[in-house]
């Protein structure tokens, strides 16, 4: 049974999508630009170097391009997006200046089409999970990687009417995979996004004893990849602690992006209006 699995919790609703605005990058011009500034209101103040939690942006054509340095993180949420929980994550990411990567499932996008949008309006990274959260390791490749373009193709019809596709990103239910259907996966144009650090949110139990964990995990490895759920209240709770901390101790919140790439399923080719940040 799948939810006996470790790594994910159960398909929950929501919805949310990628792509990151082109504001990350108009940061460094709208110096040049005194009239038509084109930042965005929710990052943090400028020139406070020492205060800023928010780190580079790395864009990645494959999963082992995916290399971080001491101090540098990379926030990812899975199964959304949801109402409820969903919205409170993406304040607080606003508040705190910080982009993250949402690995949304396809029936919560359709769930939630508003959510999704609001996710890809805000500059945020989406990319899938399957579309109901199938243990893919139970299947045979071809089926598995039917299941992967399922999903995919629900959260790029949910962002359509922004004009945005879903970036190649795709994480593993349950973290459950097979060499075979990883490839499979692979050569299919989807970059497998794995996990350093599991927060394992989906226990329940008290906001505060998920960020003790999460933290302990990320001090002893000093950088990775965290899995977080943003179907769960807990996690919107214990978010802003979190990312206080992580300013507190120095660290950084790496902005992941995928080079465009082109899946030959319809849904996904439509050409996206923004240049390579907004293909997320
Ligand atoms: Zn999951």
């Amino acid at each position: 049974m799948a939810g006996l699995l470790a790594g994910c919790a159960k398909p929950p609703q929501s919805q949310e999508s990628l792509l990151g605005t082109a504001a990350i990058d108009t940061t460094t011009t709208s110096a040049f630009q005194p009239v038509a500034t084109f930042r965005t209101s929710r990052q943090p103040m400028p020139g406070l170097p020492s205060m800023t939690l928010a780190g580079r942006t790395l864009t990645v054509g494959a999963t082992e391009d995916i290399v971080l340095n001491p101090g540098e993180v990379i926030l990812t949420f899975d199964d959304g997006p949801r109402a409820g929980s969903t919205p409170l994550i993406l304040d607080t990411l606003d508040r705190f200046g910080v982009k993250a990567t949402f690995l949304m499932l396809g029936s919560s996008a359709e769930r939630n089409p508003g959510l999704v949008l609001d996710v890809a309006e805000r500059g945020h990274t989406i990319g899938t999970h399957t579309y109901d959260h199938v243990d893919l390791s139970t299947l045979g490749p071809t089926e598995a990687v039917a299941e992967i373009y399922a999903g995919q193709q629900a959260v790029a019809a949910a962002l359509a009417p922004s004009n945005r596709v879903p970036s190649r990103f795709f994480r593993f239910p349950y973290l459950a995979q097979t060499g075979v259907i990883r490839t499979s996966a692979v050569d299919s144009s989807f970059i497998v996004l794995d996990v350093d650090i599991d927060s394992k949110d989906y226990y329940s139990e008290t906001p505060q004893q998920v960020l003790d964990r999460t933290l302990a995990r990320l001090d002893a490895r000093g950088s990775g990849i965290i899995l977080f759920h943003d179907i769960h209240l807990r996690t919107a709770a214990m978010l802003p602690d979190f990312l206080s901390t992580l300013r507190e101790n120095g660290y950084s919140v790496v902005t992941l992006r995928a080079n465009s790439g082109v899946f030959d399923t319809p849904l996904v080719t439509a050409e996206a209006p923004l240049d390579e940040p907004g293909t997320l």
